[in-house]
């Protein structure tokens, strides 16, 4: 009776372990596909979304609202960014999950959309932006050793003419684009932030069906390296492909070029970039789903390199 009544007690004990680990471990939902393409699809019908316009505001609304229905802490960065088409009032979206040691780890995209009249940018602007939401669904319900910042950017997109590639590949002070990025990362350069920062992983353009995802030339090695490492262990070879592409403007380069390490996720293989055929049929939830879950999969394993 008693020996049974210990047995009661360790099992049950052993149970409540059990359960209490897997909760540690997987208490945290997975990457859903479905509920990333929702967000998309939320943001294209909202129609075009260039910085300053009614668009964008409600873009920020619907993001801001997601956000915090998913208990997520968020923050409004807002600035002014002068531009040849005025002084634009510009707005970085940014949750901020507090970890156990003082590394952070930057999950980023943008939300903007290219001011082409009708262009409603459903993987240009919104394939990132859904796949962030879903991602900040996950993470703000995870215990993260890692400081994780999940950064939605305004302001990707050229204001006016595009500038010369140079300064568009170096995003320096005279480029007219990467407005949201370029303010953050001199934002956190000055409060000395920055150099906690050990990742910065951009997603931008990633929604089309069977997505070729191809690396970077002009992203930090190491990272890419680990990224596609991640990838293929989660038998994603055929969307993470080994095959270089040369990206020559994009968020990521705010940091890169600030001594950060950054990569850049993006197929620019697709016929309609900036055009107004970048539209929802576009966007397939298994492009989102694969990048979305090896995502969430580099937080672990950048734990377990930074911690
Ligand atoms: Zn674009």
């Amino acid at each position: 009776m008693r020996r049974g009544y210990i047995l009661a007690v360790l099992s049950s004990a052993a149970l409540f372990v059990a359960l209490t680990t897997r909760l540690s471990a997987d208490s945290y939902p997975s990457f859903d596909g479905t509920r990333a393409y929702q967000h998309v699809r939320h943001l294209v019908e909202i129609g075009p979304r260039p910085p300053a316009s009614d668009g964008i505001l409600r873009a920020q609304t619907y993001i801001v609202g997601q956000l915090k229905s998913f208990g997520c802490p968020v923050e409004e960065h807002d600035f002014h960014a002068s531009t040849e088409l005025g002084d634009l009032a510009m707005k970085n979206i940014i949750v901020k999950l507090a970890g156990t040691s003082s590394g952070i780890v930057l999950y980023t995209t943008h939300y903007d959309t290219v001011r082409i009249p009708n262009f409603v940018g459903a993987d240009d602007g919104g394939s990132g932006t859904g796949t962030m939401l879903e991602l900040a669904r996950l993470f703000c319900a995870r215990k993260n050793l890692l400081n994780v910042w999940i950064v939605f950017f305004d302001g990707e997109e050229a204001q006016g003419n595009w500038t010369d590639a140079a300064s568009v590949r170096w995003n320096n002070d005279s480029s007219n684009n990467t407005f949201g990025s370029r303010e953050m990362a001199a934002q956190m350069a000055l409060s000395g932030e920055l150099k906690r920062v050990k990742a910065m992983i951009l997603a931008d353009m990633i929604g089309p069906p069977n997505a070729k995802i191809t690396r970077d030339t002009n992203s930090t090695p190491w990272l890419t390296d680990f990224i596609w490492a991640t990838a293929a262990q989660l038998g994603y070879q055929t969307t993470f492909v080994d095959r270089n592409y040369p990206v020559t403007g994009d968020d990521h380069f705010s940091f890169i070029r600030r001594g950060v390490a950054g990569c850049d996720l993006i197929d620019f293989s697709v016929p309609y970039w900036h055009t107004t055929q970048d539209t929802l049929d576009k966007i397939d939830p298994k492009s989102l789903a694969i990048v979305g879950q090896v995502l969430a999969e580099t937080l672990p394993g950048l734990e377990k390199k930074f911690h």
